[in-house]
């Protein structure tokens, strides 16, 4: 079968459209129009979508989660044991810490570590939350509602325990609503390294 041809005819143009000069009028004039609206007009008509950040801030959704912070125990110390949950799961590996051992004349001494040191790179950090869901003590938390302030300065995205642990949540609150059971405390069920479980 033969190949047939559909010829398109090339449109008309006037000579002003082809010069497109009133094309380009009309283009500038709402240009213009919305540039003195905006500039000089009164407040409730503008028509301006940039936020002049950081005097001005957006509302963010009551889901957003924000920075991490860590919780803390009453005594305000972390409730992380330095278990390596969270370091473990997280897939751009942006959260460093290094356990260390309680006092032997601690109770929690060879029952459960503390992070001596505890760095997360919110840089580096992509938003999972796969940390927080790994942590088997509720230490982590991303409901801070805040995002990291601008800096040019590459070491302020590094948050260290001390940081972290001075983050309050959307609420205010430093703690976490769930209960914690410290060694020596009546609700404790009395198991530890060295009575054997
Ligand atoms: S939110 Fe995800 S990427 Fe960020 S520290 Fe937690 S696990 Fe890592
Ligand atoms: S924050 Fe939680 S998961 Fe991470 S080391 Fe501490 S206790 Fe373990």
């Amino acid at each position: 079968m033969p190949a047939t041809t559909k010829v398109i005819r090339k449109p008309k143009r006037k000579l002003t459209e082809q010069t497109y000069v009133t094309e380009i009028s009309k283009g500038l004039s709402l240009t213009m129009s919305r540039f003195f609206k905006n500039a000089f007009g009164p407040e409730d008509k503008k028509e301006i979508a940039t936020v002049m950040y950081p005097e001005e801030q957006r509302e963010y959704p009551e889901r957003f989660r924000g920075i991490h912070r860590l919780t803390q125990r009453a005594g305000g110390e972390p409730r992380c044991v330095a278990c390596l949950c969270c370091s473990t799961a997280c897939p751009a590996q942006c959260i460093h810490i290094e356990p260390a051992e309680y006092a032997e004349d601690d109770a929690r001494y060879g029952y459960e570590r503390f992070p001596a040191v505890f760095v997360i790179d919110e840089l580096r950090c992509i938003f999972c939350g796969y940390c927080v869901e790994a942590c088997p003590v509720d230490a982590i938390r991303m409901d801070t509602g805040l995002h990291m302030p601008p800096s040019t300065a590459r070491d302020h995205f590094l948050y260290d325990k001390e940081t972290l642990l001075s983050l309050p949540s959307r609420d205010g609150t430093y703690e976490s609503g769930n209960p914690r059971h410290e060694p020596g405390d009546p609700t404790h069920p009395g198991i530890d390294r060295l009575q054997g479980h």
